[in-house]
């Protein structure tokens, strides 16, 4: 059995009911089948890649804290810290029920390659709890984020592991978790990424996955003779995001005519107006059938049991911005016959790997992940470094800074792609591109 076959069987019996970190280990290895093979007796003597899918470190703990009632309330806490050897742990906190050891190892284990692609010095790591903050009060949301920091502290720092925000951590659960950090250890350092602009906080991480996103999107576009200016683009999703993919891609020329959110999605033909979805979701925190009921245009349409909306809507780009495992084989089928010319993904394996296939070998320009959403954590380095030199750089300079680095993933995943044979495929360049850094890291600093 070859090398990478031994290895998916390895994490699937060693890491058993972890469906999404399966398939995120699935997804690498298939694209790193040419470069492994080409080193295979170097690789298994130093069981590299037995080393790469285990966490350097996963850290579980209990999270009491009480509710507005007076009743004690607990959850799980999770920190996987899945590998180190390019920088410190660099990698979000998602605060949602569905959280649970496995999507956390799927995402810090992605994390490790989009964060060797940014070409900064950081490494995997990610984590989150299965608390739901949606209808809680903020001082809930502080007892919460208060319990879970008196554990987690001991495992962070500015040089150790930095988190930053994911799915339900936002700037409001980022100073809760600030906070009560500097309040335990004394410290005023940049652990944490994400933060308001008042304490360390950079301009731009706030826009950048999503404006990221699209500066890779126009990239790839302007590669194959296209632009992004009169596109029809459909978004899903309605957070982070989704909000500033929208805003850029509209600011760049596109017509952006849907989002979405856990209950619903939009229809609106004339445009999604940004700063009514930015009022409904980031200042109301409400649902998307306020947005409708606030704009004529817009139709909403009410999310039913399997079925994902705004993927069967026509258009040119499509870009998923919510959560894994949203647009799968019956979506990417009804995109392909509606003519979309370029899938770039914002959310962390929004695709399904059957659906990732259907686009690619149907001529759609395909862009996963954990390059083209690799925007939020770049300037989530790029704070570090602020936060290090105790400066804050304009807007301008880090939105600059972005656009470099977000170019630089475009070129560098397409010539990795192109030197190993599968020029177009974007998947490839970036799991082999990302792969080879960390690798090399990983064989220079011996077993450990
Ligand atoms: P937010 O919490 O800000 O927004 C998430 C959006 O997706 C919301 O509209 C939410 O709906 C919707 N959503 C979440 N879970 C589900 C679900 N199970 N079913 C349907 N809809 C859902 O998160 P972000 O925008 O920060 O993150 C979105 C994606 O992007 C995630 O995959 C995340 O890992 C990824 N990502 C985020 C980065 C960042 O910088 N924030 C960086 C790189 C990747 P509702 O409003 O109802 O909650």
């Amino acid at each position: 059995m070859s090398y990478v076959d031994e290895i998916y069987n390895y994490v699937v019996e060693k890491n058993p009911a972890q469906p999404e970190f399966h398939q995120a280990v699935k997804e690498v290895l298939e694209s790193l089948r040419v470069v492994i093979e080409a080193n295979e007796e170097e690789y298994r003597k130093d069981a590299l890649l037995e080393r790469l899918v285990t966490p350097e470190r996963q850290i579980l703990f209990r999270v009491p804290w009480v509710d507005d009632k007076g009743q004690v309330q607990v959850n799980n806490g999770f920190r996987v810290q899945f590998n180190s050897a390019i920088g410190p742990y660099k990698g979000g906190l998602r605060f949602h029920p569905s959280v649970n050891l496995g999507i956390i190892k799927f995402l810090g284990f992605e994390q490790i390659f989009k964060n060797s692609l940014t070409s900064l010095p950081i490494g995997g790591g990610k984590g989150g709890s299965d608390f739901d903050p949606k209808g809680k009060s903020d001082r809930e949301v502080m007892a919460f984020c208060q319990s879970f920091m008196t554990e987690l502290h001991r495992h962070i720092g500015a040089d150790t592991d930095v988190p930053a925000g994911d799915i339900g951590v936002g700037g409001r659960e980022i100073g809760f978790l600030y906070g009560q950090y500097k309040r335990i250890k004394d410290v005023y350092e940049g652990v944490l990424t994400g933060k308001g602009l008042t304490y360390g906080g950079s301009l731009a991480r706030t826009q950048a996955t999503g404006y990221g996103l699209v500066y890779i999107t126009q990239e790839l576009l302007k590669d194959h003779n296209n632009d992004l200016a009169g596109k029809t683009v459909v978004v899903s999703g309605a957070g982070n995001v989704a909000i500033y993919a929208i805003e850029k891609a509209q600011q760049l020329g596109a017509k952006v005519v849907t989002c979405s959110d856990s209950t619903g999605w939009i229809y609106d033909p004339e445009g999604i107006d940004v700063a009514l979805l930015k009022e409904v979701k980031e200042v109301k925190r409400a649902r998307l059938s306020e947005y409708a009921a606030a704009r004529k245009s817009a139709e909403y349409h009410e999310k039913k049991n399997g079925e994902h909306g705004v993927w069967n809507v026509k258009c040119d780009v499509a870009l998923p911005c919510a959560t894994q495992n949203e647009l799968d084989l019956d979506d990417a089928k009804a995109l392909v016959a509606n003519g979309v010319v370029a899938v770039c993904e914002g959310a962390n394996m929004p695709s399904t790997i059957e659906a990732t296939k259907y686009l690619q070998d149907n001529g759609v320009l395909f862009i996963c992940g954990k390059a083209s959403n690799a925007g939020g954590v770049a300037t989530s380095a790029l704070e570090m470094s602020q936060n290090s030199e105790r400066l804050s750089w304009t807007f301008e300079e880090v939105d600059n800074k972005l656009q470099g680095i977000m170019v630089n993933i475009y070129k560098s995943i397409s010539e990795a792609a192109k030197k190993y044979g599968k020029e177009g495929d974007y998947v490839a360049g970036a799991n082999i591109a990302g792969f080879l850094k960390v690798a090399e890291a990983m064989k220079a600093q011996g077993i450990v």
